[in-house]
Order: structure tokens, then C-alpha cells, then sequence
């Protein structure tokens, strides 16, 4: 068997997505999804040049095509790369057990849970709303729960000031822990928004035990940085959704600087490199919780990996009581991963189980997302 040809698909399904099709000479045929969200036609272009040496090579030698992919060329690595590495990783994992006749959880070692557990996010501001969102999950089962950090004036005039949000966001999580009492699990995404001494404040500000866990609260090229918040806080931090390798998260996993990995298959090197960033995670007790917003190619690789390793946490979900965002909306993606509340049932269809509908796609308009750009009070430009 020969890849044939390497298809890609920029849509906005809820939100835009880069979906590619692997093609064989045996009409076998697999899906990926990319993750670098915003950077769609960047990934498309990487995944042009990588279609010139991809086409004639036997899609069955995933691991020497990974490889290849990441090394091959001088330059290696970075977000861009590995997104389009990620997406015919996973389309090749697909292929791979589409020729076997297996799910693809089967070529990762088997499955190890019979459903993957979800978090819930909550959008709500940081107001009564959130309260009333959380007594909704807990009231329909969903037992872990993200929120987001406060940030009223962001969307309506992209105006972002951290010393207010962190003033807001301490307060209401800590009136959310006392409505919810000790069980229910509380995290919260900073979204990497804040400095160092502004994170620590954060935490500060909230009686013990209030949250779980806090993702990414500052930006991650400096690990250093990481760790000397790690020494002023004693919240669990969750950290990995922009890594874009194994050697990307090195530091965060040997140096116990994140609890849990925020791993995301589609922009991380897909399956082949999450199960070696899962492996090391295991051998330091860190339990997998993947970043999961995008569509239904993302997910269910995402299940099938959750499915076969030892240490998972729970999956991120955006569909769920509080949250119906559409993007894995059945009408472009007519086979995909079944839901059962805060459950993913691991699917034992052959491959990842998820099916793309091409010619809806081709008949849609694509249009690239504008980033927020967020600014300070005083004009200056802020993490987004
Ligand atoms: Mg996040």
C-alpha cells in the first residue's frame, strides 16, 4: 500500500479547522485534524511541501514518517510543523487500522477504560451566572468543572486589565467552592494571561482547597519561570496545549513543574508522539488531560489515545449542558465519537470511527479567525 495523494480541508465548522485526508492506492483512506487554531493556511502550506515526499511512501511506517517529517529537512520542529505533523500522524492511525481491521486504540496498546471521563467548561462570567452553571453540571452529573477567568470588557472593546480579573476571578471561585462543597472538581483557565507575580497573587487570594487545578496561567517558553511560580503557589498547575513536542514538555514533566499534562494530540506530533509524552508523564505520576476544542477528528483521536493509557485524568469537552458550540456538528462529521453526558464511549469501529463529509465541505465558504488582540487600560498590548 502507497499513499496516493494528501488532501486538505480549511472549514469553519463552529470555528475554522484544518481537516486532511490521507489517500492510499488501495482506497483506503484516512482523517486528521490539525490544531494550530488560526494558522490554518500555514499548516495547509507546511503540509504541501510534506506531500512531495509523502506520496509513494508506505503509510503503514508511521513511525519512520514521523521522523522523516520532523527531520528531514534541516529546520526541525516548531508549532506550525508539528500541527501538520499531527494531522498525518493521526490520519495515517486511522489508515493503519482501517488495513488491520482494529480501532486505533488497538495499535496503541489496547484499551484500558471502557468510556472517557469529560470536564465541563462554563464561559460564565464571573457573577451569579457561574454559580448557577455549576449547580447545572452537578445536577446532570458532570463532576468536573473549568471555568473561565473574568474578562468583561475583552470581547465588547478587547480591553484586558489582569489585576482586576484576578480580584474578580478569586472572588467568585472562592463563593463557588462554598456553594459546591469539598467534592465537585474546580479549575480554571488562565489562558497564559498573567505575569509571574500576578499569578502568584491569584492563588493568594483563595482559601486552600478552592481549585484543582489552574491551567496555564503564564505564557510557557521560559520553564524558569514556570518554576519559580511552582515555589509560590501550591495549587496543581495543568500546562501542555501549545507543546509542540516531547522535547517541549521535558522540562514541566522532569522538573514537576505541571501536575497535569494539558496534551494536545493535534498540535503535540499527533498519537505517535502522545503516547511517548504519556509514557514519561506516567513514570512521573502525571495524569493526562488533553486539550480537546476542536472538532470531531481531534476528539476522537483524543479518545483512543485516553482509552489506552494508564494515567488519564479527564478530556476536555465543549459539548455539554452549559456549552453547545458546534464543532463537531453531525452534518460535516456524520460518524464520530457517541457522548453519554460526561462520558466519550470508546468506539471499536476500525480506525479512529469518524467520518468527514468532503463535498459539504468543499461547498463551504472558509474564512480566516481574527485573534482578539487584547490591551491594557493603558493601551499596551497583552497576552491573548
Ligand atoms: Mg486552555
Amino acid at each position: 500500500m502507497k499513499i496516493r495523494d494528501i488532501k486538505t480541508f480549511p472549514v469553519v465548522i463552529g470555528r475554522s479547522q484544518l481537516i486532511v485526508k490521507v489517500e492510499t492506492d488501495e482506497g483506503l483512506y484516512g482523517w486528521g485534524e490539525s490544531g494550530l487554531s488560526s494558522r490554518e493556511l500555514a499548516v495547509e502550506g507546511v503540509i504541501r511541501h510534506f506531500r512531495e515526499f509523502l506520496i509513494g511512501q508506505d503509510p503503514l511506517n508511521i513511525g519512520a514518517l514521523w521522523q522523516a517529517m520532523y527531520r528531514s529537512n534541516y529546520f526541525e520542529g516548531g508549532r506550525v510543523l508539528a500541527a501538520a505533523i499531527s494531522a498525518i500522524d493521526i490520519a495515517l492511525h486511522d489508515i493503519k487500522g482501517k488495513a488491520l481491521g482494529v480501532p486505533v486504540h488497538q495499535l496503541l496498546g489496547g484499551k484500558q477504560r471502557e468510556y472517557v471521563p469529560l470536564f465541563a467548561h462554563t464561559q460564565a462570567p464571573m457573577g451569579p451566572q457561574l454559580l448557577a452553571d455549576a449547580r447545572l453540571l452537578l445536577d446532570q452529573g458532570w463532576n468536573v468543572i473549568r471555568t473561565w477567568h473574568d474578562e468583561p470588557d475583552a470581547v465588547t472593546q478587547r480591553r484586558y486589565e489582569p489585576r482586576e480579573s484576578i480580584a474578580a476571578t478569586a472572588t467568585w471561585l472562592t463563593k463557588l467552592r462554598a456553594e459546591v462543597g469539598p467534592a465537585p472538581v474546580i479549575g480554571v483557565d488562565y489562558h497564559h494571561r498573567l505575569s509571574v507575580a500576578e499569578a502568584a497573587s491569584f492563588c493568594q487570594r483563595m482559601p486552600p482547597g478552592t481549585i484543582d487545578f489552574l491551567e496555564e496561567p503564564i505564557r510557557d517558553e521560559t520553564p524558569e519561570a514556570y518554576a519559580s511560580l511552582r515555589t509560590m503557589t501550591d495549587v496543581p498547575f495543568a500546562i501542555g496545549e501549545e507543546f509542540a513536542s516531547k522535547w517541549q514538555f521535558l522540562p514541566y514533566i522532569e522538573r514537576g513543574i505541571t501536575q497535569f499534562a494539558r496534551i494536545d494530540v493535534c498540535n503535540v506530533g499527533g498519537l505517535t508522539e502522545s503516547m511517548k509524552v504519556a509514557g514519561w508523564c506516567e513514570a512521573h505520576y502525571i495524569d493526562l488531560m488533553p486539550h480537546n476544542p476542536l472538532g470531531a477528528i481531534c476528539t476522537a483521536a483524543t479518545v483512543h489515545l485516553a482509552a489506552a493509557v494508564a494515567n488519564f485524568a479527564w478530556l476536555e469537552s465543549r459539548t455539554s449542558p452549559t456549552e453547545a458550540l458546534g464543532f463537531a456538528d453531525p452534518a460535516f462529521f456524520p460518524v464520530q465519537c457517541q457522548q453519554d453526558g460526561p462520558r466519550l464511549i470508546v468506539p471499536d469501529l476500525p480506525g479512529l470511527g469518524v467520518e468527514f463529509d468532503e463535498e459539504r465541505a468543499s461547498h463551504e465558504e472558509f474564512a480566516i479567525s481574527r485573534a482578539n488582540h487584547l490591551r491594557r487600560p493603558d493601551g499596551s498590548i497583552t497576552n491573548s
